[in-house]
């Protein structure tokens, strides 16, 4: 009888070859730990087989566990995140800087098999969060110095188990989740994308062959795991058979000495980042000379951040990257050449065209494909799309629909395409912003803001915007009076510090739009004018 191969669609996988055919090149660096590929593959290896070797591990047909990762960007959280790709299952990123109730309401609905934590991680794992956590709990790291809270559930030590014999990674298929990364959601309750292996696979086999990556290449990430920009950070880095390395976030300002001193060759992160160290004036000429590849991606890449990184990186490819989490990190790019490519009428860089097995198509209210150079949302179809968001099947219907019998997935973006059919911005359609690469629907602070202040009137804007990019958010109330200082801290435990509004103020009559809405375009307004 003839057998035929599956393809295991195990995120793991191009890990396990480099590790069989070059362990001894570099996998990770970071705060002068380093580990080899042969090192890496041997600890997720080990991670995976405690996991799977737990009598708490579910073993029932066709389930995919899940694993939390709550764990700051670091060797530590790559070796908890590559275990549980090893282990077969789908890792869901925790982000560490967010108040208790919100992680709450994440383990509630992830039904988590595993939780796995590095030293940060473990100072959070306290109280309320340590009774709604899963049975299995391990801590990767040195081992803890106070003693761990629960005698009911054990903490297994990774540094602790015996090495294990390196195996293949876990056998996963291309519908099997493999990760599900939370995004703010406009009811005030974060929603989980869910992405598939087969997604997940083209995503990062196609880009790294789009990027040209190479082994010798050593590329920066600066994102923690709960932005799906890092998906692609890791990724498509260890796909090449390169070294990624991590830039600690205590010192994200010095990223500029960081790629000198580690001679980096691939630099990775949203453009207010270089906006931020374009200020700071540490972008001089030739000071990136290193670089031969820059990904910029996840907002608008302002045409002033462009200029200054062509000065300080002379010798570097420019690309910018367009894509939603629920499109597998990036669908669109465009490599950036002078002259510039900007889209109409604004200082932004062109989203560009379709990556290798994605498609793009701008249409207008009755779902219909609008003319080039006509505004309209932007829809993506093709082999990235996400399954869905997790529990939550009429919100997964209303944003992927089914349109002459092929599935999109509507951005909310507002973007035309030109007669060259490249792609362009414009904004949003709904009250979806970024602010400093964080995405965040202003929806989802008024949702809390009712709650904590009791109105059922308020509005949040982003504000200033500088570069085309949101530095903050101001939020208004309707009232005689307000408590600034008291709802902010009512806030913090409700909203991670990326959401809470630099300043609340109080409004006897908030400016309602002809449909009765808060309008939020004269809130900004307001606050133009006011500016000193
Ligand atoms: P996220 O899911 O956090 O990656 O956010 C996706 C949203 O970020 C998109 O729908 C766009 O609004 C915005 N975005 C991502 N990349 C770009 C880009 N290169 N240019 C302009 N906007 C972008």
């Amino acid at each position: 009888m003839k057998t035929i191969a599956l393809e295991n669609f195990n995120l793991a996988s191009a890990i396990y070859q480099h590790a069989l055919n070059s362990p001894q090149t570099t996998a990770i660096a970071s705060q002068g730990q380093t580990l080899s590929y042969g090192e890496f593959a041997q600890r997720a290896a080990g991670l995976a087989s405690c996991l799977m070797d737990s009598p708490d591990w579910p073993r029932r047909e066709g389930q995919v566990p899940r694993v939390g990762i709550l764990a700051s960007r670091g060797v530590d959280a790559c070796v908890a995140l590559l275990g549980a790709c090893w282990a077969g299952a789908t890792y869901v990123p925790i982000a560490l800087k967010q108040p208790q109730d919100r992680m709450l309401s994440l383990l509630e609905q992830c039904d988590l098999s595993a939780i796995i934590t590095d030293d940060e991680g473990l100072k959070l794992l306290t109280g309320r969060l340590l009774t709604a956590c899963p049975p299995l709990v391990l801590h990767v790291g040195r081992p803890p110095l106070t003693a761990w809270e629960n005698p009911e559930q054990p903490l297994i030590q990774l540094t602790e188990l015996s090495p294990v014999t390196l195996s293949a990674p876990a056998m996963v298929t291309a519908s099997d989740t493999a990760y599900i990364i939370f995004t703010s959601g406009t009811t005030g309750i974060p929603k989980g994308v869910m992405i598939c292996a087969g997604a997940a696979r083209h995503y990062v086999t196609m880009i790294c062959q789009q990027l040209g990556l190479q082994a010798s290449d050593r590329a920066l990430e600066t994102c923690e795991l709960s932005f799906d920009f890092s998906v692609h950070n890791m990724f498509s880095t260890w796909e090449a058979g390169a070294a990624l390395h991590i830039l600690p976030a205590t010192t994200v300002m010095n990223a500029v000495k960081f790629v000198k001193y580690s001679e980096l060759t691939v630099w990775n992160s949203v453009p207010s980042l270089a906006g931020m160290l374009r200020q700071l004036k540490v972008l001089s000429p030739g000071s990136l000379a290193t670089l031969r590849l820059t990904v910029f991606g996840g907002e608008p890449l302002p045409a002033s951040t462009v200029t200054a990184w062509q000065s300080a990186a002379p010798n570097s490819l420019i690309f910018n990257l367009y894509g939603p989490t629920e499109a597998t990190v990036f669908c669109l790019y465009q490599t950036v050449s002078n002259p510039l490519a900007l889209t109409p009428g604004r200082d932004a860089i062109s989203i560009g065209m379709p990556l290798p097995g994605s498609d793009a198509q701008v249409v207008d209210d009755n779902d219909q494909p609008v003319a080039r150079n006509t505004p309209g949302e932007l829809l993506i179809a093709g082999a990235q799309l996400a399954e869905g968001y997790l529990g939550a099947p009429v919100l997964t219907t209303a944003r992927f629909p089914l349109l002459e019998g092929r599935r999109w997935y509507r951005t909310g973006d507002l973007a035309l395409c030109d007669e060259l059919g490249r792609f362009h911005c414009l904004g949003r359609i709904d009250n979806q912003v970024k602010v400093m690469g964080y995405r965040v629907e202003l929806e989802e602070i008024d949702a809390h803001l009712r709650m904590v202040c009791g109105s059922d009137l308020v509005g949040s804007v982003a504000w200033p915007v500088a570069d085309g990019m949101a530095r903050g958010i101001v939020s208004f109330v309707h009232a005689e009076s307000i408590d600034a200082l008291g709802t902010l801290e009512a806030l913090k435990s409700r909203l991670p510090p990326y959401m809470l509004p630099s300043r609340i103020i109080a409004l006897d009559k908030l400016p309602l739009s002809a449909n009765g809405k808060i309008d939020r375009k004269a809130l900004r307004q307001l606050l133009d004018t006011q500016a000193p």
